[in-house]
């Protein structure tokens, strides 16, 4: 996971959803009623789909795991306890179908102080809960809402933590291939190779980046990988 910026929402998405919600009360504020003005509500769903889509991290990526493509709008707050939250814009981020409907479904842990134990990436920096080790791809929580995150969304499925190493191998190899461009003048290389990085590998290069801050990056990664690692950062935006 990485934090995300969520866009104010459209006149247009504000004026759809207010309407949804008036029709939920109307009908009592159930989570049928809730389930039921979803069901209907294709313009509003086209609008958030769309804004979603533009805050989503890499190619459009599940805000949650950022490895499959994020096709379904998950009410962070799950409708069928939230009911008047369905058609609120805070409450809705991009999931993959598998997190959305086989890992997280109807969960919303909270602590004995009634707070939140997910981390929600667009309002919480993942980071602060998750840490994610390079050895073996899997996610460490750093704090109960963290480690809670790991079981609810599943962070640790097999393929995910394939995925990840995969991922910082390929980090690995690439970053050195960026930086031999930058030094020979090929700026239009460069940047090609940049944005094939940055959407493909989003969470792994957050550590990485995160690595060339330590004074021992060059031990751990190497010198080479370290010099790139060390540009990278100073050329991010
Ligand atoms: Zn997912």
């Amino acid at each position: 996971m990485i934090p995300l910026f969520r866009p104010a929402p459209t006149a247009r998405l504000t004026r759809l959803c207010e309407s949804r919600t008036l029709k939920v009360k109307a009908a009592g504020a159930t989570s049928e009623a809730a389930t039921e003005q979803w069901r209907k509500a294709e313009a509003a769903k086209d609008a958030i789909r769309s804004l979603l889509q533009g805050m989503a991290p890499g190619r459009q990526r599940c805000m949650y795991c950022l490895d499959n493509l994020g096709t379904d709008i998950d009410h962070f707050k799950p409708k069928a306890l939230f009911p008047l939250l369905t058609f609120e814009w805070e409450n809705h981020l991009l999931a993959c179908s598998h997190c959305n409907s086989n890992e997280k479904r109807d969960a919303y842990p909270v602590d004995a102080d009634q707070r939140c134990l997910l981390v929600n990436p667009a309002v919480d920096d993942p980071a602060d809960h998750l840490r994610l080790d390079l050895s073996n791809g899997e996610y460490e929580g750093r704090t109960p809402k963290g480690w809670t995150s790991i079981k609810v969304f599943g962070l640790n499925r097999p393929d995910l933590c394939e995925g990840r190493l995969d991922a910082y191998y390929l980090c690995c190899d690439e970053l050195p291939v960026w930086y031999s461009k930058i030094l020979a003048g090929d700026n239009a290389g460069a940047e090609r190779t940049a944005r094939a990085l940055r959407r493909e590998f989003t969470d792994v290069l957050a550590v990485l980046e995160q690595l060339a801050h330590s004074p021992t990056a060059a031990l751990a990664l190497g010198r080479d990988l370290a010099d790139a690692l060390e540009a990278w950062v100073a050329a991010s935006p």
